[in-house]
Protein backbone atom coordinates (compact mmCIF):
# COMPACT_ATOMS: atom_id res chain seq x y z
CA UNK A 1 0.00 0.00 0.00
CA UNK A 2 1.36 3.72 -0.53
CA UNK A 3 2.43 5.44 2.40
CA UNK A 4 0.75 8.63 4.56
CA UNK A 5 -2.94 9.34 3.79
CA UNK A 6 -2.88 8.10 0.41
CA UNK A 7 -2.85 4.62 2.57
CA UNK A 8 -5.13 5.89 5.39
CA UNK A 9 -7.84 6.97 2.19
CA UNK A 10 -7.49 3.06 1.03
CA UNK A 11 -8.09 2.03 4.77
CA UNK A 12 -10.97 4.03 4.74
CA UNK A 13 -12.87 2.89 1.49
CA UNK A 14 -12.07 -0.89 3.05
CA UNK A 15 -13.60 0.36 5.93
CA UNK A 16 -16.47 1.49 3.92
CA UNK A 17 -16.65 -1.34 1.95
CA UNK A 18 -17.09 -4.03 4.88
CA UNK A 19 -19.53 -2.18 6.70
CA UNK A 20 -21.79 -1.38 4.12
CA UNK A 21 -21.90 -4.90 3.70
CA UNK A 22 -23.33 -6.28 7.54
CA UNK A 23 -19.76 -5.95 8.60
CA UNK A 24 -19.77 -2.94 11.03
CA UNK A 25 -21.11 -4.92 14.13
CA UNK A 26 -21.15 -8.02 15.26
CA UNK A 27 -20.73 -10.17 18.01
CA UNK A 28 -17.78 -9.49 20.47
CA UNK A 29 -16.74 -13.15 19.24
CA UNK A 30 -17.24 -12.55 15.72
CA UNK A 31 -15.30 -9.19 15.65
CA UNK A 32 -12.52 -11.24 17.96
CA UNK A 33 -11.85 -14.05 14.52
CA UNK A 34 -12.20 -10.45 12.04
CA UNK A 35 -9.97 -9.17 13.83
CA UNK A 36 -7.30 -12.54 13.27
CA UNK A 37 -8.82 -12.09 9.39
CA UNK A 38 -7.79 -8.68 9.09
CA UNK A 39 -4.39 -8.92 10.63
CA UNK A 40 -3.85 -11.58 8.43
CA UNK A 41 -4.19 -9.81 5.43
CA UNK A 42 -2.19 -6.48 7.20
CA UNK A 43 -2.64 -5.15 10.39
CA UNK A 44 -3.73 -1.90 9.19
CA UNK A 45 -6.79 -3.34 8.62
CA UNK A 46 -7.57 -3.41 12.23
CA UNK A 47 -10.23 -0.72 11.78
CA UNK A 48 -11.79 -2.19 8.57
CA UNK A 49 -15.01 -3.90 10.84
CA UNK A 50 -16.93 -3.07 13.52
CA UNK A 51 -17.42 -0.22 15.61
CA UNK A 52 -13.76 -0.50 17.36
CA UNK A 53 -13.60 2.45 20.28
CA UNK A 54 -17.01 3.34 19.06
CA UNK A 55 -18.40 0.63 21.39
CA UNK A 56 -18.38 2.43 24.48
CA UNK A 57 -20.34 5.14 22.39
CA UNK A 58 -22.66 2.52 21.28
CA UNK A 59 -23.18 0.81 24.98
CA UNK A 60 -22.80 3.69 27.05
CA UNK A 61 -24.18 7.12 25.34
CA UNK A 62 -27.56 8.53 26.21
CA UNK A 63 -29.89 7.37 23.12
CA UNK A 64 -29.55 11.29 21.53
CA UNK A 65 -25.45 10.98 21.54
CA UNK A 66 -25.67 7.56 20.32
CA UNK A 67 -28.33 8.75 17.29
CA UNK A 68 -25.77 10.95 16.49
CA UNK A 69 -22.73 8.79 16.39
CA UNK A 70 -23.57 5.37 15.70
CA UNK A 71 -25.21 5.60 12.53
CA UNK A 72 -22.23 7.30 11.03
CA UNK A 73 -20.24 4.65 12.43
CA UNK A 74 -22.07 2.02 10.82
CA UNK A 75 -21.68 3.64 7.22
CA UNK A 76 -17.91 3.14 7.95
CA UNK A 77 -16.73 6.36 9.69
CA UNK A 78 -14.27 5.94 12.56
CA UNK A 79 -13.79 6.65 16.11
CA UNK A 80 -10.97 7.36 17.81
CA UNK A 81 -9.73 7.37 21.68
CA UNK A 82 -8.23 9.83 23.58
CA UNK A 83 -6.88 8.52 27.35
CA UNK A 84 -2.98 9.33 27.19
CA UNK A 85 -1.28 12.19 28.84
CA UNK A 86 2.07 13.17 28.67
CA UNK A 87 3.15 12.05 32.06
CA UNK A 88 2.18 8.54 31.30
CA UNK A 89 -0.53 6.62 29.49
CA UNK A 90 -0.50 3.59 32.28
CA UNK A 91 -1.10 6.05 35.07
CA UNK A 92 -5.18 6.87 33.52
CA UNK A 93 -5.76 7.75 37.30
CA UNK A 94 -3.43 10.64 37.09
CA UNK A 95 -5.59 12.34 33.97
CA UNK A 96 -5.09 15.78 34.24
CA UNK A 97 -7.65 16.70 31.11
CA UNK A 98 -10.39 18.49 32.71
CA UNK A 99 -13.53 20.49 32.05
CA UNK A 100 -14.98 23.76 33.90
CA UNK A 101 -18.51 25.00 33.35
CA UNK A 102 -19.74 27.89 31.24
CA UNK A 103 -22.11 30.27 31.70
CA UNK A 104 -24.51 28.40 28.96
CA UNK A 105 -24.38 24.88 30.99
CA UNK A 106 -21.78 23.23 28.81
CA UNK A 107 -18.23 21.80 30.27
CA UNK A 108 -15.24 23.33 28.72
CA UNK A 109 -12.50 20.41 27.81
CA UNK A 110 -8.91 21.24 27.88
CA UNK A 111 -5.53 19.10 28.11
CA UNK A 112 -2.98 18.08 26.16
CA UNK A 113 -3.33 13.96 24.95
CA UNK A 114 -0.56 12.17 23.26
CA UNK A 115 0.56 9.08 20.87
CA UNK A 116 -3.52 9.56 19.45
CA UNK A 117 -4.07 6.85 16.64
CA UNK A 118 -6.12 7.82 13.79
CA UNK A 119 -5.43 11.57 14.56
CA UNK A 120 -6.71 12.77 11.16
CA UNK A 121 -9.07 10.15 10.38
CA UNK A 122 -11.75 9.90 13.11
CA UNK A 123 -14.66 11.56 12.79
CA UNK A 124 -14.86 11.24 16.44
CA UNK A 125 -12.48 10.75 19.63
CA UNK A 126 -13.63 9.36 23.14
CA UNK A 127 -11.99 11.78 25.38
CA UNK A 128 -11.29 10.96 28.71
CA UNK A 129 -11.24 14.62 30.96
CA UNK A 130 -12.07 15.19 34.65
CA UNK A 131 -15.31 16.75 35.04
CA UNK A 132 -15.88 19.82 36.81
CA UNK A 133 -15.92 17.47 40.39
CA UNK A 134 -12.81 16.16 39.47
CA UNK A 135 -14.69 12.96 38.76
CA UNK A 136 -13.05 10.81 35.45
CA UNK A 137 -16.09 11.06 32.72
CA UNK A 138 -15.73 10.72 28.83
CA UNK A 139 -17.52 12.09 26.28
CA UNK A 140 -17.84 12.24 22.40
CA UNK A 141 -15.99 14.83 21.02
CA UNK A 142 -16.65 15.78 17.18
CA UNK A 143 -13.02 16.11 15.48
CA UNK A 144 -14.06 19.06 13.61
CA UNK A 145 -14.41 20.53 16.74
CA UNK A 146 -12.27 24.01 16.64
CA UNK A 147 -11.05 23.48 19.59
CA UNK A 148 -9.10 20.71 18.88
CA UNK A 149 -5.32 21.07 17.46
CA UNK A 150 -3.32 18.32 16.03
CA UNK A 151 0.47 17.78 16.09
CA UNK A 152 1.06 14.54 13.48
CA UNK A 153 4.34 12.27 14.60
CA UNK A 154 5.54 10.20 11.98
CA UNK A 155 5.33 6.56 13.57
CA UNK A 156 7.90 3.57 13.14
CA UNK A 157 4.68 0.94 12.71
CA UNK A 158 1.13 0.80 12.55
CA UNK A 159 1.67 3.49 9.57
CA UNK A 160 -1.81 3.05 8.50
CA UNK A 161 -3.39 5.92 10.68
CA UNK A 162 -1.69 8.67 11.42
CA UNK A 163 -1.11 9.37 15.08
CA UNK A 164 0.41 12.20 17.21
CA UNK A 165 -0.97 14.74 19.80
CA UNK A 166 -4.15 16.07 20.55
CA UNK A 167 -4.15 19.17 22.26
CA UNK A 168 -7.87 20.36 23.02
CA UNK A 169 -8.59 23.88 24.12
CA UNK A 170 -12.26 24.78 25.72
CA UNK A 171 -13.89 22.32 23.25
CA UNK A 172 -17.17 22.03 24.44
CA UNK A 173 -19.07 19.55 25.56
CA UNK A 174 -23.41 18.85 26.20
CA UNK A 175 -23.53 17.41 29.79
CA UNK A 176 -26.01 15.05 27.92
CA UNK A 177 -22.96 13.73 25.78
CA UNK A 178 -21.31 12.35 29.01
CA UNK A 179 -20.68 8.58 28.63
CA UNK A 180 -22.87 7.44 30.85
CA UNK A 181 -21.40 5.81 34.18
CA UNK A 182 -17.63 6.17 35.97
CA UNK A 183 -14.90 6.71 33.38
CA UNK A 184 -12.32 4.24 35.34
CA UNK A 185 -15.22 1.69 35.12
CA UNK A 186 -16.08 2.47 31.49
CA UNK A 187 -12.37 2.42 30.61
CA UNK A 188 -11.94 -1.12 32.41
CA UNK A 189 -15.04 -2.38 30.68
CA UNK A 190 -14.36 -1.55 27.00
CA UNK A 191 -10.59 -2.74 27.60
CA UNK A 192 -11.80 -5.88 28.65
CA UNK A 193 -13.76 -6.41 25.40
CA UNK A 194 -11.24 -4.66 23.21
CA UNK A 195 -7.87 -6.00 24.11
CA UNK A 196 -8.45 -9.42 23.00
CA UNK A 197 -9.22 -7.63 19.54
CA UNK A 198 -6.11 -6.20 19.67
CA UNK A 199 -4.24 -9.51 20.62
CA UNK A 200 -5.90 -11.21 17.94
CA UNK A 201 -5.10 -9.15 15.29
CA UNK A 202 -1.48 -9.40 15.94
CA UNK A 203 -1.68 -12.73 15.92
CA UNK A 204 -3.63 -12.92 12.59
CA UNK A 205 0.13 -10.80 11.36
CA UNK A 206 1.88 -13.58 12.99
CA UNK A 207 0.41 -16.43 11.33
CA UNK A 208 0.64 -14.75 7.91
CA UNK A 209 4.13 -14.50 8.27
CA UNK A 210 4.17 -18.65 9.67
CA UNK A 211 2.72 -19.25 6.41
CA UNK A 212 4.87 -16.89 4.23
CA UNK A 213 8.05 -18.59 6.15
CA UNK A 214 6.55 -22.14 5.98
CA UNK A 215 5.61 -22.19 2.15
CA UNK A 216 9.19 -20.47 1.99
CA UNK A 217 11.16 -23.45 3.60
CA UNK A 218 8.56 -25.77 1.93
CA UNK A 219 9.38 -24.84 -1.36
CA UNK A 220 12.68 -23.76 -1.32
CA UNK A 221 15.34 -26.23 -3.17
CA UNK A 222 17.01 -28.25 -0.33
CA UNK A 223 17.32 -31.67 0.53
CA UNK A 224 16.38 -31.50 4.24
CA UNK A 225 14.62 -29.02 6.68
CA UNK A 226 17.02 -28.13 9.54
CA UNK A 227 15.48 -29.33 13.01
CA UNK A 228 15.76 -25.91 14.82
CA UNK A 229 13.71 -24.48 11.33
CA UNK A 230 11.19 -27.48 12.08
CA UNK A 231 10.99 -26.88 16.11
CA UNK A 232 10.87 -23.10 15.87
CA UNK A 233 7.86 -23.83 13.24
CA UNK A 234 6.05 -26.56 15.57
CA UNK A 235 6.34 -24.36 18.82
CA UNK A 236 5.18 -21.18 16.97
CA UNK A 237 2.40 -22.66 15.46
CA UNK A 238 1.30 -23.81 18.97
CA UNK A 239 2.63 -20.96 20.35
CA UNK A 240 -0.23 -18.81 18.28
CA UNK A 241 -3.12 -21.04 18.42
CA UNK A 242 -3.11 -21.89 21.87
CA UNK A 243 -2.33 -17.61 22.23
CA UNK A 244 -5.54 -17.11 20.19
CA UNK A 245 -8.03 -19.25 21.96
CA UNK A 246 -6.93 -17.75 25.47
CA UNK A 247 -8.32 -14.38 23.37
CA UNK A 248 -11.47 -16.23 22.89
CA UNK A 249 -11.73 -17.46 26.32
CA UNK A 250 -11.79 -13.51 27.52
CA UNK A 251 -13.66 -12.84 25.05
CA UNK A 252 -16.30 -14.93 26.35
CA UNK A 253 -15.73 -13.55 29.65
CA UNK A 254 -16.23 -10.34 29.16
CA UNK A 255 -19.36 -10.77 26.90
CA UNK A 256 -20.73 -13.00 29.65
CA UNK A 257 -19.85 -9.63 32.34
CA UNK A 258 -17.74 -12.10 34.00
CA UNK A 259 -15.55 -10.60 36.89
CA UNK A 260 -12.29 -11.65 36.09
CA UNK A 261 -12.67 -10.49 32.31
CA UNK A 262 -10.68 -7.04 32.83
CA UNK A 263 -7.96 -9.09 34.30
CA UNK A 264 -8.32 -11.80 31.21
CA UNK A 265 -8.66 -9.28 28.32
CA UNK A 266 -5.10 -7.13 30.05
CA UNK A 267 -3.38 -10.46 30.25
CA UNK A 268 -4.04 -11.85 26.65
CA UNK A 269 -3.45 -8.52 25.10
CA UNK A 270 -0.05 -8.77 26.57
CA UNK A 271 0.70 -12.44 26.59
CA UNK A 272 -0.97 -12.70 22.66
CA UNK A 273 1.13 -9.53 21.31
CA UNK A 274 4.12 -10.69 22.97
CA UNK A 275 3.66 -14.28 21.34
CA UNK A 276 2.97 -12.66 18.29
CA UNK A 277 6.27 -10.26 18.55
CA UNK A 278 8.00 -13.19 19.47
CA UNK A 279 6.90 -15.63 17.01
CA UNK A 280 7.56 -13.52 13.67
CA UNK A 281 11.30 -12.33 14.81
CA UNK A 282 12.11 -16.16 15.22
CA UNK A 283 10.36 -17.06 11.44
CA UNK A 284 11.58 -14.02 9.94
CA UNK A 285 15.09 -15.32 10.44
CA UNK A 286 14.31 -18.67 8.78
CA UNK A 287 13.38 -16.95 5.38
CA UNK A 288 16.87 -15.04 5.41
CA UNK A 289 17.37 -11.65 4.26
CA UNK A 290 14.43 -11.54 1.76
CA UNK A 291 12.56 -10.24 4.83
CA UNK A 292 14.29 -7.54 5.42
CA UNK A 293 13.61 -5.67 2.97
CA UNK A 294 11.53 -2.90 4.09
CA UNK A 295 8.67 -3.77 1.38
CA UNK A 296 8.40 -7.25 2.49
CA UNK A 297 5.09 -7.67 4.49
CA UNK A 298 7.19 -9.80 6.72
CA UNK A 299 9.35 -6.55 7.72
CA UNK A 300 6.19 -4.42 8.16
CA UNK A 301 4.52 -7.04 10.07
CA UNK A 302 7.49 -6.75 12.89
CA UNK A 303 7.12 -3.16 13.11
CA UNK A 304 3.36 -3.14 13.13
CA UNK A 305 3.64 -5.79 16.02
CA UNK A 306 6.51 -3.62 17.65
CA UNK A 307 3.86 -0.94 17.80
CA UNK A 308 1.38 -3.09 19.53
CA UNK A 309 3.73 -3.77 21.80
CA UNK A 310 2.54 -0.54 23.37
CA UNK A 311 -0.94 0.47 21.77
CA UNK A 312 -3.92 0.02 24.06
CA UNK A 313 -1.77 -0.85 27.22
CA UNK A 314 2.28 -1.53 27.70
CA UNK A 315 3.06 -5.11 28.72
CA UNK A 316 4.63 -4.78 32.11
CA UNK A 317 1.38 -2.84 33.75
CA UNK A 318 -0.70 -5.45 32.07
CA UNK A 319 1.08 -8.09 33.30
CA UNK A 320 1.28 -6.81 36.71
CA UNK A 321 -2.52 -5.72 37.10
CA UNK A 322 -2.69 -9.56 36.47
CA UNK A 323 -0.07 -10.80 38.71
CA UNK A 324 -1.47 -8.21 41.82
CA UNK A 325 -5.34 -9.61 41.10
CA UNK A 326 -3.88 -13.38 41.85
CA UNK A 327 -1.89 -12.25 44.77
CA UNK A 328 -4.36 -9.67 46.68
CA UNK A 329 -7.58 -11.40 47.62
CA UNK A 330 -8.93 -7.85 48.26
CA UNK A 331 -8.31 -6.69 44.82
CA UNK A 332 -10.25 -9.30 43.31
CA UNK A 333 -13.29 -7.42 44.65
CA UNK A 334 -11.73 -3.67 42.62
CA UNK A 335 -10.38 -5.98 39.34
CA UNK A 336 -13.96 -7.07 38.50
CA UNK A 337 -15.67 -5.15 35.98
CA UNK A 338 -19.00 -3.39 37.68
CA UNK A 339 -22.35 -3.34 35.84
CA UNK A 340 -22.45 -0.33 34.00
CA UNK A 341 -25.88 1.08 32.77
CA UNK A 342 -25.82 -0.33 29.83
CA UNK A 343 -27.97 1.77 27.90
CA UNK A 344 -28.06 -1.10 24.64
CA UNK A 345 -27.54 -4.66 25.49
CA UNK A 346 -24.01 -6.28 24.14
CA UNK A 347 -24.29 -8.04 20.76
CA UNK A 348 -25.52 -6.22 17.54
CA UNK A 349 -26.13 -2.38 18.12
CA UNK A 350 -28.95 -0.70 16.10
CA UNK A 351 -28.27 2.83 14.54
CA UNK A 352 -31.50 3.90 16.07
CA UNK A 353 -30.43 3.85 19.20
C1 LIG B 1 1.14 3.04 17.99
C2 LIG B 1 0.49 3.57 19.23
C3 LIG B 1 -0.84 3.94 19.18
C4 LIG B 1 -1.44 4.48 20.33
N1 LIG B 1 -2.73 4.92 20.23
C5 LIG B 1 -3.29 5.53 21.30
C6 LIG B 1 -4.62 6.10 21.18
O1 LIG B 1 -5.26 6.04 20.13
N2 LIG B 1 -5.14 6.71 22.28
C7 LIG B 1 -4.46 6.80 23.45
O2 LIG B 1 -5.01 7.36 24.40
N3 LIG B 1 -3.19 6.29 23.58
C8 LIG B 1 -2.60 5.66 22.53
N4 LIG B 1 -1.33 5.15 22.64
C9 LIG B 1 -0.63 5.27 23.90
C10 LIG B 1 -0.48 3.94 24.61
O3 LIG B 1 -1.71 3.49 25.11
C11 LIG B 1 0.55 4.18 25.70
O4 LIG B 1 1.82 4.22 25.05
C12 LIG B 1 0.61 3.15 26.75
O5 LIG B 1 -0.58 3.15 27.50
C13 LIG B 1 1.76 3.41 27.72
O6 LIG B 1 1.80 4.73 28.13
P1 LIG B 1 3.14 5.63 27.94
O7 LIG B 1 3.67 5.41 26.56
O8 LIG B 1 2.81 7.00 28.35
O9 LIG B 1 4.17 4.95 28.93
P2 LIG B 1 4.30 5.18 30.53
O10 LIG B 1 2.98 5.13 31.20
O11 LIG B 1 5.16 6.37 30.76
O12 LIG B 1 5.11 3.89 30.85
C14 LIG B 1 6.46 3.66 30.38
C15 LIG B 1 7.08 2.61 31.28
O13 LIG B 1 7.19 3.12 32.61
C16 LIG B 1 6.60 2.16 33.49
N5 LIG B 1 6.13 2.84 34.69
C17 LIG B 1 5.03 3.58 34.87
N6 LIG B 1 4.93 4.00 36.16
C18 LIG B 1 6.04 3.51 36.77
C19 LIG B 1 6.53 3.57 38.09
N7 LIG B 1 5.87 4.21 39.05
N8 LIG B 1 7.70 2.95 38.37
C20 LIG B 1 8.38 2.28 37.40
N9 LIG B 1 7.98 2.18 36.14
C21 LIG B 1 6.81 2.78 35.83
C22 LIG B 1 5.50 1.52 32.67
O14 LIG B 1 5.06 0.31 33.22
C23 LIG B 1 6.22 1.34 31.35
O15 LIG B 1 7.08 0.25 31.35
C24 LIG B 1 -0.71 4.62 21.54
C25 LIG B 1 0.64 4.21 21.57
C26 LIG B 1 1.23 3.70 20.44
C27 LIG B 1 2.69 3.30 20.51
Amino acid sequence: MPPGSERSQRLLCVRRHLVSRGFGDGSALWQLLAQFVCGYRDIDLRDATGLGHGRLIACHARPSTRRRWVPRLLIGELAGIAITEPHGGSRVIETRTSAVLSADGYLLVSGRKCWISRLNEAAVFVVFFRDPDGRLAAAPVDAEDLGLRRTELPPSGLAGWSWGVLDLDGVRVHPDDILVGDGMLLLRNHFATYRPWVAATALGGAAAVFDSVTTILATRNIDRIRDNALITIGRTHAQLATALLGCAVAEHLASAGDCSAEIWGAATKAHGVDIAHQATVELALLAGAAGFRADSQIAKTRRDLAGLLFADGIHDSLYRSAGKHYTNASLIELAAPKELPDVETPGRISAAG
